[in-house]
This record gives C-alpha cells, structure tokens and sequence, in this order.
C-alpha cells in the first residue's frame, strides 16, 4: 500500500526505510526492499508483518548499501500475507529484476497461464509477480528495458503502481501508474519515487504528480516522462507545503 524508489549518493536503505515508515498510516501488512550494488548485484529482504519484523531482519543480517532502491508496503489482495508473497518480486532467469506493485492486476490469471506454459516457476501467490516475468522475459529478448517496461504495462489491465529495477541497468528507476498514485520527488543529483510525497518530503519539497497512463525512467540527474506509448510529455513541478 506505500512505494518508495531512489537513486543518488545517499543511504538508499535510510531512503527506503525511513519513507515506508512515513507511509506506514496507509495501512500494510507486510515489507521489502531491493537494492542494486555494483559489486554485490541486486539485494532483496522481505517479511511479512511490520516494518520493524524487516529492520530488524536487517540489523541482524545486514545487506551492503547501495545507491538505488525500491521499496514496498503491501496490503495483500491475492495470496495471503507471507514472507513469499511480499514485494519484491524477482523476475528474468538469472533473478536480476526486482518490481513491487500496489493495486490490482485483473489480468493475471490470463497473463500467468502464458507464462506457466512457458515454464515459468512462480514463487508468490500475488497477482503482481506475473509483471516481474513479463518484464524479464521481454527484456532477455530484446535488450532494451525500457521498452520491455512499456509492452508488459499496456498489457495490464486494472490497478497499478509498479516500480522496477534491473541489475544490468543499476542506474535506472522504472515506473508506471495507472488507476493509483505516483509522485516524483526531484533532489540535486538525486531523485524521488513516491506513492505521495510523503515517502520522500523530508528530502525535498520538490515534487510532480505523475499522470494517468504514464511511464517515468528516473536516473540520478534525469527525469524522463511518457505516456504508455512511448511520447514525451511534458510534467509541471509544485512545492509540497508541508514541513517534514
Ligand atoms: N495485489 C498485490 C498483492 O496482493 C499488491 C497489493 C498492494 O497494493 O499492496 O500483493
């Protein structure tokens, strides 16, 4: 029920941990986080219950820092509320694709039945795991991963916020919403994904209201927007006008 993604110099785990705590009043039952170092590749921890059960999982256990990440509460709506059905979700064969979804993807069963006569094994419950496949699979066919991103969304039918990252793009941030929020938070030499700005205030007043059916690729100095055919469009910049 609360996203959060960054990429820049900072702590991405204080980024993620301290917006999934300032997203906590929307309501969740379950955590996780991705991160891509460049030397340790992509680093996911998941738990079931409160954010506190995943802080802890990662003081015991600690994964190395890194400078992009995404983070995810959910509010499960297809499987029940399990370490396994926590986003994220791993795609691609050699699990280098992480992705964490609020919403619904009313699709899915269609969607899971192609890839399951592929061979595709699933580990969660979710609806949304079907998005992580997907978006794997056509990036290994075609290299290019925002395109991959674009198909795998005009494919989906109902509610998404969706956030993706890949460990052969570590610069990059995917996005997409369609039916349910998503906010930019712009920083200097770093940037913000929300799903309102209060997963990102405390580190910048600067925001955009990402539109109906549209796709942001997000890199530290850069924030490009498209609509879900690939066109540019033009987004408008407000202040948030709350203190953090
Ligand atoms: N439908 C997804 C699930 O059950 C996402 C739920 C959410 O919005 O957190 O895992």
């Amino acid at each position: 029920c609360g996203i959060v993604g960054y990429v820049g110099p900072g702590s991405t785990l204080d980024v993620l941990l301290g917006g999934l705590k300032r997203l906590e009043y929307r309501g969740y039952d379950s955590a996780g986080i991705s991160v891509i170092d460049p030397e340790a590749g992509l680093q996911t921890r998941k738990r079931a219950g409160k954010l506190n059960v995943l802080v802890e999982d990662l003081s015991a256990s600690p994964i190395k820092d890194a400078h992009i990440g995404i983070g995810h509460t959910r509010w499960a709506t297809h499987g029940a509320p399990t370490d396994g059905n926590a986003h994220p979700h791993l795609g691609g064969a050699h699990q280098k694709l992480s992705l964490i979804h609020n919403g619904i993807i009313e699709n899915f069963s269609e969607l899971k039945a192609e890839l399951l006569a592929q061979g595709t094994k699933f580990s969660s419950q979710t609806d949304s795991e079907v998005a992580a496949h997907l978006v794997a699979r056509e990036f290994e066919e075609t290299g290019d991963l925002t395109a991959a991103f674009r198909r795998v969304v005009n494919r989906l039918h109902g509610a998404f916020t969706l956030l993706c990252i890949h460990e052969d793009q570590p610069d990059l941030i995917l996005a997409a919403r369609r039916n349910s929020p998503l906010v930019i938070g712009l920083g200097d030499g770093e940037n913000f994904l929300g799903s309102d700005v209060a997963a990102f205030v405390e580190h910048t007043k600067r925001a955009v209201s990402v539109g109906q059916d549209q796709i942001v690729e997000l890199r530290r100095d850069s924030v490009l927007v498209t609509d879900f055919a690939g066109h540019p469009v033009e987004f408008e910049e407000f202040t948030v006008d709350w203190d953090a």
